[in-house]
């Protein structure tokens, strides 16, 4: 019997790695590919205000096209002190998309005269899942944690070096990448995504 084929939209080799490990540790046995399975699928623009707006849009771009279920996600940095920006501009905060450095670094200044006591932030991230005929579902997950004055650590990406989690002393970039899916906002919002696909998609 052929398995049942589920999309994930993204070129992001992680990502389908994490979500292929969550799924097979809820015992469903889907057929998991990425979006570079569909080359002639174009890249959605992103013009929602939400992460979950900009998580179905690309769900359901993926599943219209393809005439399959497909799971997205839109994650960012939301810091406390500015009502929860950068959010859905995290990628592009200093101007330019995927530029972690420069968005980090003008992060940072930004945040340079704020204390301790009022550096919170989290991780967030939107999953969502969409079928062909329209149907859709979406989840959230957050890492809460505060931020450091200067980058700690090499692991990971974006602003992983200067998000130190709740209950550690340590940063994202710090952990190993197992440590971090373990708690981050990626990881909670696949995980509770899985009884929507269970129940979805089978
Ligand atoms: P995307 O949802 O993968 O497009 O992520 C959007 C942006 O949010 C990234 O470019 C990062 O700047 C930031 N971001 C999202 N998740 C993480 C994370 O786990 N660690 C660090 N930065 C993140």
């Amino acid at each position: 019997m052929t398995r049942q084929r589920l999309i994930l939209a993204t070129r992001n080799a992680g990502k389908i790695t994490e979500l292929h490990a969550i799924l097979a540790d809820a015992g469903l046995d889907l057929e998991l590919v990425g979006a570079d399975a569909y080359p002639d699928v174009p890249d959605v623009k992103e013009t929602g205000v939400t992460f979950a707006e900009n998580a179905l849009l690309k769900a359901h771009a993926l599943a219209r096209a393809t005439g399959l279920p497909a799971v997205a996600d839109d994650s960012g940095l939301c810091v406390d002190v500015l009502n929860g920006a950068p959010g859905i501009f995290s990628a592009r905060w200093a101007g330019t998309h995927g530029d972690d450095k420069a968005n980090l670094n003008l992060l940072l200044a930004q945040l340079s005269d704020i204390d301790d006591a009022h550096r919170g932030a989290h991780f967030a991230c939107a999953a969502a899942l969409a079928l062909p005929d329209g149907t859709e579902r979406v989840v959230e997950g957050r890492m809460p944690g505060t931020l450091r004055h200067a980058p700690t650590g090499t692991n990971g990406f974006g602003y992983d070096p200067i998000l130190q989690p709740e209950g550690h002393d340590v940063t994202c970039a710090e952990l190993t990448p197992a440590e971090k899916n373990a708690i981050s906002h990626r990881g909670k919002a696949f995980r509770a995504l899985v009884p929507v696909v269970k129940e979805l998609v089978g």
